[in-house]
């Protein structure tokens, strides 16, 4: 298996120089595509280096509204996303119709929308935030009352922290951030007594409300390098641990409760990535119409951070 890898990795390697590519990977990838990528992050981290890139082709090793908004803000460069059903079941919770909607029956309100979203979505917006920047951004966007989609425990965490707005929230979760219960919590803090929780703002209100902290997956590696403790209690997606193991050798993170595993975010392994580098597939497709539209959302948000 591991002989199979390495010649997998060196193919990978000679048909990134040879095509001038760039692999972009997200913090919940597998090892494998972990270690092999260019860059690593989170999604703000990830879009932001998607505009600064000299490369022509940025394959993408994440979901696809990550791959999407890579494409919007680089729109002459060719975007891959290696399995084309990687999807973000949490992006698909609103659609268009119901946005366009939620806006008539709003007027006076501003759209903040993360960027767990479809492009079409992000088109309706008026800005984009990340769970690195949205207490940020909601704080600085002009108007009082905001609807804010599509995740309602990120939104609930932002009203937390704004409470001079008023947001009208979507009532989107994550699958599998919903998984984390408190009884976990209140359990590995049982086994744990000296572990630091840090936690994703997708997890559900009563989680986020007792955490030590709350943090973007960078922001998670962030904090567990600063951070005096020893030991950590990990509330987000399994693929994070492997990286702050790795990068914190001295400190000891636990999942909390059971592992939670985005099956989306492992659909991407070395083997389809080579076939992707290979046949240039799947390219990222948008129209001209919505690429100008959400790009505006997206360089609002980038204004902000
Ligand atoms: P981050 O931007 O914190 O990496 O989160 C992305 C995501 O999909 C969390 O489930
Ligand atoms: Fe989407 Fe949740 Fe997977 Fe993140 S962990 S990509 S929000 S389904």
């Amino acid at each position: 298996m591991s002989n199979k890898n390495d010649s997998i990795r060196e193919k990978i390697l000679d048909l990134k120089k040879q095509k001038r590519a760039v692999v972009l990977a997200h913090n919940y990838q597998i090892p494998e595509i972990q270690d092999i990528a260019d860059f690593l992050g989170d999604s703000l981290e990830l879009a932001k280096k998607s505009m600064n890139l000299e490369e022509n082709m940025i394959v993408f090793c994440g979901v696809r509204f990550m791959a999407e908004t890579a494409k919007i803000l680089s729109p002459q460069k060719e975007v891959l996303l290696p399995m084309p059903d990687a999807g973000c079941p949490l992006a698909d919770m609103i659609n268009p119709d119901q946005l366009a909607k939620l806006k008539k029956d709003n007027p006076d309100a501003m759209v903040v929308s993360y960027v767990n979203t479809s492009a079409q979505i992000k088109a309706l917006s008026d800005v984009c935030c990340t769970s690195a920047n949205a207490i940020k951004v909601v704080s600085n966007v002009a108007s009082k009352r905001i609807i804010f989609t599509p995740d309602k425990n990120l939104g609930w965490w932002v009203q937390k922290n704004v409470p001079q707005k008023k947001l009208i929230i979507w009532q989107g979760y994550c699958l599998v951030h919903e998984r984390f219960t408190i009884t976990e919590l209140e359990e590995a803090r049982k086994l744990h007594p000296d572990a630091e929780v840090i936690v994703h703002p997708e997890c559900r209100s009563e989680i986020l409300e007792v955490a030590d902290f709350v943090a973007s997956t960078s922001g998670m590696l962030k904090r567990a390098s600063e951070s005096k403790a020893k030991k950590f209690i990990i509330g987000t997606e399994l693929g994070m641990i492997y990286r702050l193991q790795k990068e914190n050798p001295g400190k000891i993170f636990y999942s909390l409760g059971s592992a939670k595993v985005c099956a989306n975010m492992k659909k991407i392994t070395l083997h389809n990535l080579l076939g992707s580098l290979e046949n240039h597939r799947y390219k990222i497709e948008l129209d001209q119409d919505t690429i100008a539209k959400a790009r505006k959302s997206l360089e609002e948000m980038v204004k902000y951070v």
